[in-house]
């Protein structure tokens, strides 16, 4: 972290050195737009497929030459995954992840690194899903024996199905006791639409979360990588740290 001076003086408050993995993609591109609005974070390297002639950037293959930075964060695909969670546990700093469609070897990584760097993946960084799991996790309990049906949207350049938040809401629907079923749906330029729904003899509950705009992810990304920089080596949950 990098210490200010005032008049001469030591100031109190720090700035986060970041470096945004993925940077060139659509969750890249706002994570480094609002990144510009904070004063406390300030972003040190962006690292993409493929170099941009630009001094902060990087191609994925010069990951080694990265300048210190005290996070990373990443919303990139998964072949380029684990390359970035090895640089982070090489150089002990903090890793916050949004990429989806890990596989299980990947997951498992994830929690190795764990118990070495300060660690937080998640499906969905907004605060209506976070809201939305503990819905359906009571809805489950509440309606058991009904039928439960998780149905996505997204964008149709969304390569994995379904999508990380629906996995993660099935999930929450299995801890209150329901078996749950998906279907996805690619089209158009739809940044992400979850609903799930519960289905009785003759009436049904349904829980939809809509996102009609990506800033409400990374703003929370860059939220939880401002506070999670300097924690204690350990897996983080988005609601830790609000
Ligand atoms: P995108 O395809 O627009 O961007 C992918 C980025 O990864 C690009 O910058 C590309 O250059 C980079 N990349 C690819 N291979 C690389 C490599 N080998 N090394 C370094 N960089 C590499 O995708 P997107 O829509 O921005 O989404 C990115 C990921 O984030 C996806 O997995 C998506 O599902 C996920 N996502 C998560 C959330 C959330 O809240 N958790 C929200 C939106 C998207």
């Amino acid at each position: 972290m990098v210490q200010h001076e005032f008049n001469g003086l030591p100031c109190m408050s720090q700035i986060i050195r970041v470096l945004v993995h993925g940077a060139s993609g659509r969750m890249g591109q706002a994570l480094l737009r609002l990144a510009g609005e904070r004063d406390d974070v300030q972003v040190v390297a962006a690292v993409s497929r493929s170099r941009i002639d630009s001094p902060a950037w990087l191609a994925g293959g010069e990951l080694a030459n990265a300048p210190a930075f005290d996070v990373a964060i990443d919303f990139s695909l998964p072949a380029a995954f684990d390359a970035i969670l090895a640089l982070c546990v090489q150089r002990g700093v903090a890793l916050v992840s949004g990429t989806t469609g890990l596989g299980e070897a990947q997951r498992a990584a994830l929690d190795a690194a764990a118990g070495k760097i300060p660690l937080l993946w998640a499906s969905n960084f907004s605060l209506g899903v976070a809201v939305l799991h503990d819905l359906v996790e009571r809805a489950a309990q509440a309606l058991q024996g009904w039928d439960c049906d998780i149905i996505e949207a997204h964008h149709v350049q969304k390569k994995d199905a379904p999508s990380g938040t629906a996995l993660t809401l099935g999930a929450a629907a299995e801890q209150g006791g329901a078996t749950p079923h998906y279907a996805a749906l690619r089209a158009g330029d739809i940044v992400g639409e979850h609903l799930v729904q519960f289905t009785g003899l003759g009436e049904r509950v349904e829980l939809v979360h809509r996102a009609s705009n990506r800033d409400i992810f990374a703003r929370g990304a860059l939220h939880v990588a401002a506070k999670l920089a300097g924690k204690p080596a350990g897996s983080y949950r988005v609601r830790d740290l609000l």
